[in-house]
């Protein structure tokens, strides 16, 4: 009761000063969750038909995408130790510094010191520290078309502009060197690139990575290499580094455990500093990352504590039977698109965990658009597919294929009946 007798309920005219903010709720972007949450609640009630979704890249559900035991066992271990039940320091532990910075210098020229490794929360909390670290009124990120949708939405709110180059699929989705040299100007200061790609599933030649560190260059911007699909390749193009470029353009390397170990939800990664001019250093992004992390969550410790081992003793079958899984999906995907009217693959998947399928629109009866594509589909044959539209591609969606080979047959097969049953028939 209020000092009137009346009830608080009631009181609907009382006047609250807060509200949501404005700048989240406004974000025109889609996220990829809201999108797969959108094509959940479109599917028929009444079906007793499983769904199945080939639209995230988290196989953890499938028995044969476990991870490691031995990464199981240095969780354990690390929990035991009861050396790992503190606050961590803001960048991390040291001996799991010191384990990325001696896990990654194998593929590079140079080698790492701990000091140049920062532990996050999972890449995506890498992505946000870089992310608000550039963020200042009329500063602008390069970032390509498609993309994985966090950086955008990070930028978004972090008053960072982001300015799109091309990925070109008919040159198996290279950069459009020529359209970053456009976009840039005194503003830009780094383009973003994804490689092994998601969404596009391509792995970078090595000829065209170097082009991409002489741009960068010229441009006086650094590279942002989200490479958390790091070794996640199974095409013609090995996995190149993109540190390997350093002594041109200094490179923050971006990664984590979550997609090479299958362990998502571990939240273990990495901000990694290629540099050896120490550009980073006198500009201060590195002192701004160390001051963004000291405001910032850490990853759980007793994670950090489990890097050494997992890192130093996977065995090397665990991976290849991993890859050996993707493999033979991306194989039948391509294949078997050939036969699907209304679809293209322009080319052979090489890597990561996706791959963009075109759509052919004119080919499809009574389909608008991508979106329009996944939500029909989901209703009429309980298979989720990521629409471009949540990966800034439109007319275009997005496949996972690292997922079990039945499930994906099956998925495949449900693809299949819809295209065939909206295909326009020929005159
Ligand atoms: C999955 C993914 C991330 C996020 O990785 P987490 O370690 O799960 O946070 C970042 N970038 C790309 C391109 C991804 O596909």
């Amino acid at each position: 009761m209020d000092v009137n007798g009346g009830s608080y309920e009631n009181d609907y005219n009382h006047k609250w000063k807060f509200q949501g903010n404005k700048e989240l709720n406004n974000a025109s972007i889609f996220s990829i969750r809201s999108v797969i949450n959108l094509l959940t609640q479109n599917i028929d009630g009444n079906t007793n038909r499983p769904m199945i979704s080939l639209a995230i890249g988290d196989p953890t559900g499938f028995k044969s995408y476990r991870t490691t035991s031995t990464a199981v066992d240095a969780v354990v271990d690390s929990v035991r130790s009861f050396d790992f039940n503190s606050y961590s320091p803001t960048v991390g532990v040291l001996p799991a510094r010191r384990a990325i910075a001696q896990y990654l210098s194998q593929d590079l020229p140079h080698q790492l010191s701990p000091d140049d490794v920062y532990l996050t929360a999972g890449c995506t909390h890498a992505i946000e520290v870089v992310v608000s670290v550039l963020g200042r009124p009329g500063a602008n990120i390069l970032v390509p078309k498609p993309c994985y949708q966090q950086y955008e939405a990070r930028a978004a709110f972090n008053h960072l502009e982001v300015r799109h180059y091309n990925l070109i699929p008919e040159k198996g989705w290279e950069v459009d060197v020529d359209g970053v040299e456009a976009l840039a100007d005194d503003n830009t200061a780094a383009i973003v690139i994804i490689n092994p790609g998601n969404p596009c599933g391509n792995v970078f030649k090595y000829q065209h990575m170097k082009k991409i560190a002489e741009t960068a260059r010229k441009l006086g911007i650094f590279v942002i290499s989200d490479e958390v699909y790091g070794h996640l390749v199974f095409g013609s193009n090995p996995f190149v580094a993109m540190g390997e470029f350093a002594s041109i353009v200094p490179v923050l390397t971006l990664g984590s455990i979550s997609k090479r170990w299958i362990v998502p939800g571990w939240r273990l990664g990495w901000i990694v500093k290629n540099d050896p001019s120490n550009i980073f250093n006198k500009t201060g992004i590195a002192e701004s990352i160390k001051n963004y992390l000291d405001i910032s969550s850490d990853p759980a410790t007793i994670i950090q504590g489990a890097i050494p081992q997992i890192l130093e003793k996977t065995n090397k079958d665990f991976f290849s039977n991993i890859i050996k899984m993707m493999k033979e999906a991306a194989e039948m995907l391509y294949e078997r698109i050939k036969a699907i009217p209304g679809l293209t693959l322009p080319h052979r998947p090489q890597g990561s965990m996706a791959v963009m399928v075109k759509l052919e629109l004119a080919l499809l009866e009574n389909i608008s658009s991508d979106l329009d594509f996944c939500l029909k589909l989901a209703k009429e044959e309980c298979l989720i597919i990521l629409p471009g539209v949540a990966v800034g591609l439109n007319n275009w969606v997005r496949i996972t294929f690292a997922v079990e080979l039945p499930t994906f047959e099956d998925g495949l097969g449900r693809l299949e009946a819809f295209c065939q049953r909206h295909a326009k028939k020929q005159n």
